[in-house]
């Protein structure tokens, strides 16, 4: 049974097995989350994404992918990197969003990971509006077929916890 908890802030100063990023494809870091991830887990996370796109990940990962990496400086022991579609208005792409958390999951039971920190997925510069995504999100972890005990939802700012919270109850 996974428990779904939420926390405000920085994801970055999270403690958890795992934290996932919401990475874009070249998985060579970008803004939001994924640059805080960078910057506050230091070079040893970027290295190890470099040695992914030169072997099994030549293309970049695929939208709704996960893969992990070391966690470098985080409290974590790993970062799992998962792409979010960029929301679209005329194409229903919430599959690919329910993919990044079922993914992510799954990646976190082959690691034996706990305890997962994940960011709202796509709701930043991809464009994904805030209720749906949290929708989405929380529908795809509860029917996650998950060893992963807590799942902790960490969001930036109080108007994005208050929607998750909304769905989470
Ligand atoms: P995406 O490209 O998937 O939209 P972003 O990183 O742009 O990803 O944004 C995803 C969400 O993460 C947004 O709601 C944004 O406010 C939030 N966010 C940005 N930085 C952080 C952080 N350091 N910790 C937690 N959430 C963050």
């Amino acid at each position: 049974m996974t428990t779904l908890t939420l926390a405000q802030g920085d994801i970055t100063r999270e403690r958890a097995d795992a934290i996932v990023n919401a990475a874009n494809s070249s998985l060579l870091g970008g803004g939001g989350v994924d640059g805080a991830i960078h910057r506050r887990g230091g070079p040893e996370v970027l290295q190890e994404c470099r040695r992914l796109r030169a072997s099994r990940y030549g293309k970049g990962l695929a939208t709704g992918q996960a893969v992990a990496t070391t966690a470098g400086r985080l409290d974590a022991r790993w970062v799992i990197h998962t792409v979010g579609p960029v929301f679209s208005a005329t194409e229903d792409r919430s599959h690919l969003l329910a993919s990044c958390h079922r993914e992510a999951l799954r990646v976190a039971d082959t690691l034996g990971a706990r305890t997962v920190a994940f960011p709202a997925i796509s709701t930043g510069v991809y464009g994904w509006p805030l209720e749906d995504a949290a929708r989405v999100a929380v529908e795809a972890v509860r029917a996650a077929d998950t060893a992963v005990e807590e799942v902790r939802f960490v969001l930036f700012d109080a108007r994005a916890h208050e929607v998750f919270a909304a769905r989470v109850g």
